[in-house]
């Protein structure tokens, strides 16, 4: 068995890459993302709809392979893995969908959706003891009163208590690391928090590191404010710094326009934000990408026969960060 070290994080993934569609009509929804995520850590991707992160979630959950890059757990492949310690994998790593409506099955009562990971892995001994168990993880994501909701179906449930369910699911195989995709986007805002704050109980109580994805910047800040935030645009990351950094001093114009769109919880201080205009809203079709920067048919900050030709690497600024912007390179004096 491979044990985690403190240099090896607990998931990384190098230059990852993932098309679909025939050779002729081929798109690339992940295409060269690299990240570490150590134990304990909590990196958020965030970016418009269509831009990766939940295809980039999928792989780092084993439910796709790439097309080219490794997605290593604990320092391995996981491609390469034998059977017994992928198996192992897939037991640490959990994903919590976006959409707890489809993600349960109806047919089945919750009892039924709880207990069937638990009978699977041989983690109760008896009906007993998976009852039990059902409780104490129910009392755990705050479902109340458990021994009521464990006999009604998904139907019967509100969203919120839904999303908690999916929660404690993902919790019955004792994973190290959840991929939360848009895990709050689809319940109400007022109940938002309470599920945002549950998960970040989860995470200092139970020893869980996270992969949070989301559209929502500000979600992201909330979330995860001692952790980082990669940033992701047509497929690629193109800002990954410690979250304080990234959202008080953006570096690449793309995190400056999102930023500048998010409302503050003062509507004094939305109405007197500066929104940063683009030269379009059009986010480019993965079929037809521009040349160079990917990002330049919007960017106010394009720089003429550099931005359109060469497209910028993802480099590490010395500070702790990595952007992916001619401008920023240039004005860092890595490039003329
Ligand atoms: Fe804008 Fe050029 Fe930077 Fe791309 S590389 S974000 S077009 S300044």
């Amino acid at each position: 068995m491979i044990q985690a070290t403190s240099q090896v994080p607990l998931i990384e993934v190098r230059n990852l890459s993932r098309a679909f569609g025939s050779r002729r009509h081929r798109i690339w929804a992940v295409d060269d993302v690299s990240f570490r995520v150590p134990h304990g850590d909590i990196l958020c991707l965030v970016g418009e709809s269509g831009c990766g992160k939940t295809t980039t979630g999928k792989l780092v959950a084993g439910l796709l392979r790439p097309t080219s890059g490794e997605m290593l757990f604990e320092g391995r492949n996981i491609w390469e893995m034998e059977r017994s310690e992928f198996k192992r994998y897939r037991t640490a790593v959990q994903l919590i969908h976006q959409d707890p409506y489809a993600s349960l099955n109806p047919m089945h009562t919750i009892y039924d959706i709880i207990t069937a990971p638990l009978f699977r892995h041989n983690l109760v001994s008896s009906r007993a003891h998976a009852w039990e168990r059902c409780v104490e993880l129910f009392n755990i994501v705050g479902l109340t009163p458990p021994e009521d909701l464990l006999r009604k179906h998904p139907h019967e449930l509100s969203g919120g208590q839904r999303q908690r369910v999916s929660v404690a699911r993902a919790l019955t195989v004792n994973p190290s690391f959840i991929v939360a995709d848009e895990a709050v986007s689809m319940v109400d805002v007022s109940i938002r928090v309470s599920l945002l704050t549950m998960l970040g109980r989860l995470r200092k109580e139970f020893d869980v590191t996270f992969l949070f994805i989301t559209h929502d910047l500000a979600l992201a800040k909330y979330f995860a404010w001692d952790g980082r935030i990669a940033v992701m645009y047509v497929g690629s990351v193109i800002e990954l710094a410690d979250t304080p950094r990234l959202i008080n001093d953006p570096l690449h114009p793309y995190t400056q326009a999102l930023l500048s769109a998010v409302p503050e919880a003062d509507p004094e201080l939305t109405r007197s934000k500066q929104r940063i205009p683009l030269r379009s809203q059009d986010i480019p079709s993965l079929l037809n990408l521009p040349t160079g920067c990917r990002f330049h048919p919007r960017c106010p900050q394009f720089i003429e026969g550099l931005c359109d030709v060469q497209r910028p690497a993802l480099v590490d600024t010395g500070d702790g960060r990595q952007v992916a912007c001619h401008l920023v390179a240039r004005e860092r004096g890595m490039i003329k």
